[in-house]
């Protein structure tokens, strides 16, 4: 049996446990500094939304792509795992038109007039002219999901733990020691480095092209009647306008910011209030057309998305004379990318097993 050690215990990790673990013959650890449960600057996976809104172009669309249908599955056939079908709005901004057909960058790809995910939605749809709000040139409409992180990360590690997974609270300082280092009495084959931002500070990878993308959300007791996002807002570049209610009484995030190489854990208030204020102008059924006075707020927070310059990083390499398959950088898309990562995690593992058996 391979004896597979999977640092990191956020989505990415633990989607590439729960994968793996479903191949018997695998003997898997998950090692890490943050569990399901922690909400630490360093853990990103707990601050997400989290909802399924295709980000990449068509060209680098497979993990999208491979992930839609386990999460609609969940959604529809899972409840336990905390994830429910919620329909999403886009809403292009007549003064953004010029700059999403200027530009190729994610946004752009998100608002794409004409999107490659329409076909992966049945129900996808571009919204009446009677349904635009003020300022918005045209949109659209499909069924998507919204994941309550705070159920489904523990409902994935509860599915490793049915598989035999087992976990292991540290912090490791190079990935050659678990090479020597004995996990629940296995030493690594493999190794799988689902660090996110980490991978910056962790020995034997040092990658300093890894970035932060500050989230700053506001979570409220206040239910969405649907999705929704803006294609930008009248208050800087680096502000985003979105909100999303969580599956299984999570409540709403409101968000938020996408502020790049910033690494301010605090909040900021001011921000804050810039949040709340966008989302009830998007959304004025959100207090009853009541204004921001009625948003019931639940907690501020911040999360750091795993930013990469190349983008994911989703290769195998040798350090130290050890396999690690590397499963990190995935920006705001962790989630709605997680299933098709960690089938790629999965084949990469398989496709070095004969050598480390040797
Ligand atoms: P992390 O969640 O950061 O996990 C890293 C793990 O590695 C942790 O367990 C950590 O303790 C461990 N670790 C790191 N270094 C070490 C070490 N040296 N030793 C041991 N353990 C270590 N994505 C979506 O798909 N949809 C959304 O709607 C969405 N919304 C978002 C909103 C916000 C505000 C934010 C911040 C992110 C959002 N994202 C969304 C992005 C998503 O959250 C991330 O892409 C994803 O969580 C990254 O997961 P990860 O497992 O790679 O990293």
């Amino acid at each position: 049996m391979p004896n597979i050690v999977i640092i990191g215990a956020g989505v990415s990790g633990l989607t590439s446990a729960y994968l793996l673990s479903k191949d018997r013959s695998n003997h898997i650890a998950v090692v890490a500094k943050h569990m399901p449960g922690d909400l630490d600057i360093d853990y990103a996976s707990p601050w997400a939304g989290a909802n399924f809104m295709p980000m990449s172009a068509k060209p680098g669309s497979r993990w999208e792509r491979a992930t839609w249908p386990y999460l609609k599955r969940l959604a529809t056939h899972v409840p336990e795992a905390g994830i429910h079908l919620q329909r999403c709005r886009l809403y292009r901004r007549r003064k953004d038109e010029e700059k999403l057909e200027r530009d190729s960058t994610m946004l752009s790809n998100v608002f794409a007039a004409d999107p490659w995910y329409r076909e992966l939605f049945d129900d996808y749809r571009n919204l009446e002219r009677s349904e635009l709000p003020e300022g918005i040139a045209s949109g659209c409409e499909f069924g998507s999901v919204c994941i309550n992180p705070v159920l489904y990360l523990p409902w994935l590690v509860g599915q490793c733990r049915a598989n035999g997974v087992t976990f292991h609270r540290k912090t490791v300082a190079h990935v050659s020691e678990l090479r020597h280092l004995s996990v629940d009495g296995i030493k690594a084959d493999i190794i799988v480095n689902a660090t996110g931002l980490s991978a910056r500070k962790l020995g034997g990878v040092l990658d300093d092209t890894m970035y932060p993308i500050r989230g700053q959300t506001v979570v409220v007791r206040n239910v969405a009647p649907y999705m929704a996002v803006e294609s930008g807002t009248n208050d800087g570049d680096d502000q985003a306008n979105y909100l999303m209610t969580r599956a299984v009484g999570g409540g709403t995030i409101l968000g938020g910011t996408l502020q790049i190489g910033n690494w301010e854990s605090q909040p900021d208030l001011s921000i804050a209030n810039q949040i709340m204020q966008r989302a009830v102008n998007l959304v004025p059924a959100l207090t009853d057309s009541k204004g921001i006075e009625h948003l019931d707020v639940v907690r501020h927070g911040v999360g750091l998305r795993p930013g990469r310059e190349a983008g994911v990083r989703l290769e195998k390499e040798q350090i130290d004379g050890v396999w690690v398959v590397h499963n990190y950088g995935h920006a705001g898309w962790g989630y709605q990318g997680s299933y098709g990562c960690a089938e790629e995690v999965a084949n990469l593992v398989n496709s070095i097993i004969p050598v480390a058996k040797l």
